[in-house]
């Protein structure tokens, strides 16, 4: 993520069923001809999720190119597990780790209940990794404040705290204002100029279905901001059936506007949602100009 043309990564889900695990599979080779700088893979809540999580990641690093990161929680986790799965990780190739508190189960809105020989926030997972090995350790940011922050300034404070315990990178929540990534970055540095000048990485989803947006809102307290919904709503028509293709185009388009505006800023890279598919990304990037093959 040096000097130079702007990079983009992508981040996936493990699939649930072999369909899904295929389509995952496509969508990797037709990625990885684009270069990414980087592929992670989420960390879900239950056991089965979670051992996909250590699979598929193990097979990105073994049989292709690409750089994997594995994000792992500490949702009903003990700190002898959480070991565990770092071990398991390390066995697997894998020395790239995003750590995240996680939420509850169920309930990503509900309230926090610590393992009661688990960790309180990611900060100390953080910390946990960095003393189990050389692995380059990425965390969370919230452009528009974690939704169990009080205030934004207390959020900043707290993000530095986890870039202190010693994480080289972040990778933002997707958001779709700039001014909030923007003012978020003025924050750290306001806090902490030297952790601020460690690199966050904006993540951007392009909206591919009006369904996806009230989704958003359910599973991250996110809300896509009332101009956006107004643009894709406004594509979707009034008939009867939505105009899917209208939408998606809008979707891309929105996405690229707001990349268009990052890359002026100077980001490093920029992250994208892809929900296991590469279509809409590839759109934003060849938008962009960024969609070259590798040489
Ligand atoms: C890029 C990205 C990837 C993600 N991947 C996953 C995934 O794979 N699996 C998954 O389940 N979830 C994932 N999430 C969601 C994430 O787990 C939730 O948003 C979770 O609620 C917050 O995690 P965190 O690591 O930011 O927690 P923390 O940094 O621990 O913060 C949680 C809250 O506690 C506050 N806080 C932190 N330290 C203190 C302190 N010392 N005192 C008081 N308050 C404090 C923070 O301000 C914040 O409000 C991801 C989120 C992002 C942005």
């Amino acid at each position: 993520m040096g000097e130079g043309r702007t990079r983009f990564s992508v981040e996936f889900s493990p699939p649930r069923d072999e369909a899904g695990e295929a389509q995952l599979w496509r969508t990797v080779r037709e990625l990885e001809q684009l270069d990414p700088a980087f592929v992670s893979m989420t960390y879900g809540a239950g056991g089965s999720t979670r051992d996909r999580t250590v699979r598929i990641t193990g097979r990105l690093a073994r049989e292709t190119t690409l750089l994997p990161v594995a994000h792992l929680t500490a949702v009903n986790h003990s700190v002898e597990e959480i070991r565990s799965v770092v071990g398991a990780y390390a066995d697997a190739g894998i020395r790239n780790v995003l750590a995240l508190r996680g939420d509850p189960p169920g309930d990503p809105l509900g309230s926090w209940q610590r393992h009661p020989e688990g960790v309180e926030h990611a900060a100390e997972l953080v910390a946990l990794l960095r003393g189990l090995g050389d692995f380059t350790v990425g965390v969370a940011a919230f452009p528009e404040g974690h939704h169990r922050s009080p205030d934004l300034d207390t959020d900043a404070v707290h993000f530095v705290e986890k870039l202190r315990a010693g994480a080289d990178y972040a990778i933002t929540q997707m958001f779709f204002r700039a001014e909030d990534y923007l003012r978020l970055r003025d924050r750290v540095v306001a806090v902490d100029a030297e952790q601020g000048a460690k690199p966050i990485v904006p993540g951007i989803m392009p909206v591919t279905s009006l369904r996806s947006v009230h989704r958003m809102a359910e599973l991250s307290g996110q809300q896509v901001p009332p101009e956006v919904v107004e643009r894709l709503e406004r594509a979707a028509g009034t008939g009867e059936t939505e105009d899917r293709e209208a939408v998606r185009e809008v979707g891309v388009q929105v996405a690229t506007e707001l990349a268009e505006r990052l890359i002026a800023e100077g980001v490093p890279c920029l992250h994208f949602y892809t929900l296991n598919f590469a279509r809409a990304t590839r759109e934003v990037l060849g938008r962009l100009g960024l969609a070259t093959a590798r040489a």
